[in-house]
């Protein structure tokens, strides 16, 4: 590989040439601690997203993402769009939550958790070493000219890409769809939904062409979240760095004249976007955490103490101490926590059921019998729930019936019931010409929900009081 950058790293990416051609990487696949940890997460979250459109809790997908109906499930939890508050504030905490978390904590994010990295280093890239080998390999079958055996190697390599890609976008479909939507889909292939063929065809190229070729450009290039490190890092910032005090002047020589670094180049062999750790925070760096793996493997041969390459903080390494938690870290660390602790909450006391119970508009109160007045409403219930619900209505206060029109009530889940009722008050129980009511709403004998509306009387009782 050529020897990167060492003076050019300030001028143009690792992987633009000297004339702006791409320089492609093979980077070697790293082997460590973080390294396995980072499988373990990876190969969790695309066993979790091939299989979340399939697995069900109370007959619905784990995750589905039905824009069209505007129905979202996720995790056995139905969202409408009366949830859409939900929604916007969730969202809004999240955007806060990951800038808190970069200005503290660097880009973990990029590294150990983004659909791009895991998709590339632990599906892609091993596919790559499996099929055209280590990355001194790589390169020759690269640059070798085109023969029975590296045909082979493309074919299959390309063609197990195209496999993955097609079924990347069919699960996307399934979380919008639902899998026995997409079912019936691709039962009319190619005949019947061709648009929808097109569409999918479409969708796997662009897939493929990103994880076979556009790869760590879309992280160094592409990608906002990477462009805007820039502003979100200070010299207190947590991430993957040298520490150049330990490791200059690089070099093997005599013990005491070099640093702890013998510039072996093992940490920018396995760099995935193609950079020297060595010059520095750079905004190619996806905080992989690659190079520790590397470094510490060389450390344990030569050894000397792990940890030349560390999270550790720009200001923690020049001043050559340890990470220290100061308040900003500890005050941004606990709005992050108050972040979560608000979202969980707004999920966790959404309730089942969502009621407003008005008055029919242009209606007043009437006499009921002798000794009682009425007021005709309409009741209005989304439920929220993926099942049927029976519904039983009291007046909490003040003492009262209510008479539901038409059948008991039953909603049948993610549908909105719309009733007519008369709620029935004794008049000497009517106190004002305009009262505040309290509506239990009871499933199986439990309140799951309260509503207030109002009464109204003659005039002649506001006189009275
Ligand atoms: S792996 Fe460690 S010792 Fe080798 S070049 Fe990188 S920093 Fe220096
Ligand atoms: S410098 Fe290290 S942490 Fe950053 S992308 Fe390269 S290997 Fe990953």
């Amino acid at each position: 590989m050529e020897n990167y950058q060492e003076s050019t790293f300030r001028d143009r990416p690792p992987t633009f040439g000297k004339d702006g051609n791409r320089v492609w990487l093979f980077p070697k696949l790293p082997k460590g601690k973080l390294y396995n940890i980072r499988r373990i997460i990876a190969w969790t979250l695309l066993i979790f997203f091939y299989l979340a459109p399939f697995l069900k809790i109370s007959g619905e997908p784990l995750i589905f993402l039905n824009f069209l109906e505007r129905k979202f499930v996720l995790f056995g939890n139905t969202f409408y769009p009366q949830d859409f508050h939900l929604l916007v504030l969730a969202v809004i905490a999240l955007i806060v939550f990951i800038v808190l978390f970069t200005v503290i904590y660097g880009r973990i994010f990029c590294g150990w958790i983004c659909p791009q990295t895991v998709f590339l280093e632990f599906l892609y890239r091993p596919i790559e070493h499996l099929i055209d080998g280590n990355p001194e390999q790589q390169q020759k079958l690269a640059q070798q000219e085109m023969d029975a055996i590296k045909a082979l190697k493309r074919i299959l390599k390309h063609g197990i890409y195209l496999c993955i890609s097609f079924a990347t976008i069919l699960t996307f479909i399934a979380y919008v769809t639902g899998t026995a939507k997409l079912g019936e889909i691709i039962e009319g292939w190619p005949l019947q939904q061709f648009g929808i063929l097109l569409g999918v065809l479409a969708f796997t190229g662009a897939h493929y062409f990103v994880f076979s070729w556009f790869r760590e450009q879309v992280c160094t290039i592409v990608c906002p979240y990477g462009r805007l490190q820039g502003v979100m890092l200070d010299v207190n910032t947590i991430l993957v760095a040298y520490d150049y005090k330990r490791g200059e002047p690089r070099g093997k020589g005599e013990r005491g004249l070099k640093g702890d670094c013998i510039n072996c180049y093992n940490c920018v062999d396995v760099c995935p976007t193609g950079i020297d750790i060595r010059n520095g925070t750079q905004l190619e760096c996806i905080n992989c955490t690659a190079c520790i793996d590397a470094c510490n493997s060389v450390m344990k041969r030569v050894k000397k103490p792990s940890g030349l390459i560390r999270f550790a903080s720009e200001k923690s390494i020049s001043e050559g101490q340890k990470i220290r938690f100061n308040a900003r870290v500890i005050a941004y660390s606990l709005v992050l926590i108050a972040l979560l602790t608000v979202i969980t909450y707004l999920f966790t006391v959404r309730g089942d059921i969502e009621t407003s119970i008005n008055r029919s508009p242009g209606t007043m109160f009437q006499e009921y019998g002798a000794d009682k007045y009425s007021n005709l409403y309409n009741l209005q219930m989304m439920n929220k729930t993926n099942f049927e619900m029976v519904i039983e209505l009291k007046l909490l206060s003040p003492e009262g019936e209510i008479i539901l029109m038409g059948d008991p009530l039953k909603v049948a889940k993610g549908e909105v019931a719309n009733r007519d009722l008369l709620i029935v008050i004794k008049k000497e129980n009517v106190k004002l010409s305009n009262s505040h009511l309290e509506i239990g709403i009871f499933e199986n004998g439990k309140q799951i929900e309260k509503v207030s509306t109002t009464f109204v009387g003659p005039n002649s009782l506001d006189a009275k009081q």
